[in-house]
């Protein structure tokens, strides 16, 4: 009903809806824990201070934007509220960029030079040794720290980093046969590049066949007649590398 506002006189029947005045809710103030693994909102109402609306939600992390060696990336923590008035509430975070190492290459008592590199923190794959050996050696291993890796392993770099190269005597070459089917089969080891095995086979003191074979053929057909081999590891000028195999 309607009532003048003067009189108070019935002005007319018709009963008219005036709706109660909501809450005016303010912008949300949004307070994050200390890890920011939640979030309160805070929401005070305009027309009366003592209406406040109030909601914790724990949030969810996601990496926005990755890191690289040259800009930092994002990291988006999303909290969303039951009460619509407070909505969604949400932090971005900077993640620092991957550093960058000095790998360095030392040659031990070797020579030449390699490079150094700069590269990301983490995983590091150790490349070949293009050092020159000492006389008379072979590289073993790279030396970090006290302990050795091989090319082709991977290290954690997280500092800059000095890498040793060790060397040592090479292994003696060596070989063996044993009679087989036709001929001989044979194992050579430890020989350089270019090294030959060179077979006789002799019948009662006379040479009746003469091979030269690559020593990783591992078989070795024979012609001529006698049951009596010679087997000599050569290197590429034909100079014995080890004793020579008899049977
Ligand atoms: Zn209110």
């Amino acid at each position: 009903m309607v009532y003048c506002s003067v009189c108070s006189e019935e002005l007319s029947r018709t009963s008219t809806d005036v709706p109660a005045l909501g809450h005016n809710w303010g912008e949300p103030d949004c307070e994050w824990s200390g890890d920011n693994a939640s979030v309160t909102a805070r929401a005070v109402c305009s027309r009366n201070g003592e209406h406040i609306l109030t909601e914790t939600a724990k949030s969810a992390y996601a990496v926005t934007l990755e890191p690289t060696t040259e800009a930092e990336g994002q990291g988006t923590y999303t909290a969303a509220f039951t009460d619509p008035v407070l909505g969604t509430a949400v932090k971005t975070v900077p993640i620092p960029r991957i550093p960058t190492y000095t790998v360095s290459f030392l040659p031990g008592s070797g020579t030449g030079s390699m490079e150094a590199v700069v590269t990301a923190a983490g995983d590091y794959l150790l490349p070949k040794c293009s050092f020159t050996a000492p006389e008379s050696s072979v590289f073993r291993a790279w030396s970090i720290g006290s302990e050795e890796y091989q090319p082709g392993e991977s290290i954690t770099l997280n500092a800059d980093t000095e890498i040793l190269a060790l060397w040592q005597k090479p292994a003696a070459p060596g070989l063996s046969a044993a009679p087989a089917e036709g001929g001989l089969s044979f194992t050579a080891e430890n020989y350089p590049e270019g090294a030959r095995v060179v077979a006789a086979r002799y019948d009662g003191g006379r040479l009746t066949d003469l091979r030269i074979v690559s020593p990783d053929a591992g078989t070795l057909a024979m012609k001529g007649s006698g049951t009596e081999y010679k087997l000599f590891l050569t290197d590429s000028g034909f100079r014995p590398l080890c004793p020579a195999w008899e049977g």
